[in-house]
Parts: C-alpha cells; sequence; structure tokens
C-alpha cells in the first residue's frame, strides 16, 4: 500500500542504504544522491529539525557521506547523535570486545577475498556481496564469535552482510531514544527502511501508531511500501507545501 503523503507535523527516520542510496558494491561506493540530499534538508527545514537517519553504517561514515553532522543512530544505534549534537555510545569494554573478535577473524578469512570485515568500532561486519556463495561460512564464523563472546553480543544478519553487535541494540530501540527528545518527541514517527535490520523499528513505529515504509519488496511487518530508492525521492516531493500565510485582507 503507498504511504500517505509526508506532513511537516510528523518526525523522520531514514535508513541509508537501500533507502536513500543504492546498493553499492562495496559500503565505501554508495552515495545519496544531490536530488535526495536536497529533499532531505528540505524536510529537515519543514520540520523544525525532526529528521534522523538511523543506520548499520558507522556515525563517522554518515557524516561522511551527508558532509555535515545530522541526528543520527550509527552502528544500529550503538552510537547516537542527538539533535543537540551530543553522543551517545556503548561502553569502551565493548568496543575492545568486538575488536577482538575482529583479530579472530582476519585468519579465517585471509584466503577469501569475496569476504570484506568491516570493524566500525561498536560493531563487526562481515560482508559477502561480492561472493553470496560464502554467506553461510561468513554466518558462520560471526556466530562462532558471538558464542565466545558471550549472551552481551549478538548476530544480525541483513542484506549480504552478517554483523556482530552489543545485544539489545536495534533500530527499534535509537528511534524510541530520538522519540523522547525534542524535537522529535510527541511527534508521530515515520520509518523507512529496505532491510531485515529495519524490521525492529518498523515495530517500534507500529506501536506508536506511525508510519512504516518497506523499501523494495520482501516480506515485512511494515504497514506501506515504496518500490525503491526513486519512489522514496518522489514521495518526498509529495510532501503537502507548508500553508501559506493568510494574506492580509485590506480594507476599503
Ligand atoms: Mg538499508
Amino acid at each position: 500500500m503507498r504511504p500517505p503523503p509526508p506532513c511537516v507535523d510528523w518526525a523522520y527516520f531514514f535508513d541509508i542504504d537501500g533507502t536513500l542510496a543504492e546498493l553499492a558494491a562495496t559500503p565505501a561506493s554508495a552515495q545519496v544522491s544531490p536530488v535526495l540530499q536536497k529533499r532531505f534538508a528540505d524536510l529537515q527545514t519543514a520540520t523544525g529539525g525532526a529528521v534522523a537517519v538511523v543506520s548499520g553504517r558507522a556515525l563517522e561514515d554518515i557524516d561522511a557521506i551527508f558532509g555535515r553532522p545530522l541526528p543520527a543512530a550509527g552502528q544500529h544505534g550503538a552510537e547516537r547523535r542527538d539533535a543537540r549534537g551530543r553522543v551517545h555510545q556503548t561502553s569502551r569494554a565493548r568496543r575492545a570486545a568486538i575488536h577482538r573478535a575482529r583479530a579472530a577473524i582476519v585468519p579465517a578469512i585471509a584466503a577469501q577475498p569475496g569476504l570484506l570485515l568491516e570493524e566500525k568500532g561498536h560493531a563487526l561486519a562481515l560482508h559477502y556481496r561480492a561472493a553470496p556463495r560464502l554467506g553461510p561460512m561468513a554466518r558462520r564464523l560471526m556466530r562462532v564469535q558471538q558464542q565466545r563472546l558471550g549472551p552481551q553480543f549478538a548476530v544480525l544478519n541483513g542484506k549480504c552482510v552478517v554483523e556482530l553487535l552489543p545485544a539489545g541494540v536495534d533500530k527499534g530501540s535509537a528511534i524510541r531514544a530520538f522519540l523522547n527528545e525534542a524535537p522529535f518527541r510527541g511527534r508521530r514517527p515515520v520509518f523507512l527502511g529496505d532491510d531485515v535490520t529495519d524490521e525492529a523499528g518498523f515495530v517500534a513505529v507500529n506501536a506508536l501508531g506511525g508510519v512504516s515504509i518497506k523499501v523494495g519488496a520482501g516480506a515485512t511487518g511494515a504497514l506501506f511500501r515504496l518500490a525503491d530508492v526513486r519512489a522514496v525521492e518522489r514521495w518526498l516531493v509529495a510532501r503537502d507545501a507548508p500553508a501559506a500565510p493568510p494574506r492580509a485582507r485590506r480594507r476599503t
């Protein structure tokens, strides 16, 4: 079902890859088009800043894509920059554990050039987009590390990627954290995402009577759907123009 047109009273949360940027061969080559960057900035202005990015990427990486620091949850919410610019993040001990897991996986994948290991700080991602047949191996390697680290960590499967990250971290909790703060508080939440990792965000938004939008095909708990990144761009244009100030009546 097509989503209702965007409204300036809502709070907006966007995934990046597959939602605002076409999926690319490697995370480093993804881009948000200048048109979508402009739509995003216009929406920020129209909503009084109630727009945030909720991505699996690291904050540093999100900043590089947009060229400016936005309110953003990075690494599925393991780090989050609120609207005032303060950064909230998981503990140093957990980051050290992620680093140890990376060191354990490096030799295991040395002979597999189709696997790309990305240490993001709070999360470790093993990408297999270049060699989808290596998916089972990637998932197994990460599961072993999760078992070694224990229940404080979890494995999250996405599109051609498997991630190891602190347990309890997901896009739903990241969205709820933003909604506790101005200027998001009290607004109807809207979340757009394309991947299985976005489903936690859809669940959170649905529970709050919000607008959940799945981008692309596939089973989802989202209430609405847009076909692709271009459809997201077109949907954002459909936003109602801010009401014009009433014209002063000329007395005669
Ligand atoms: Mg995505």
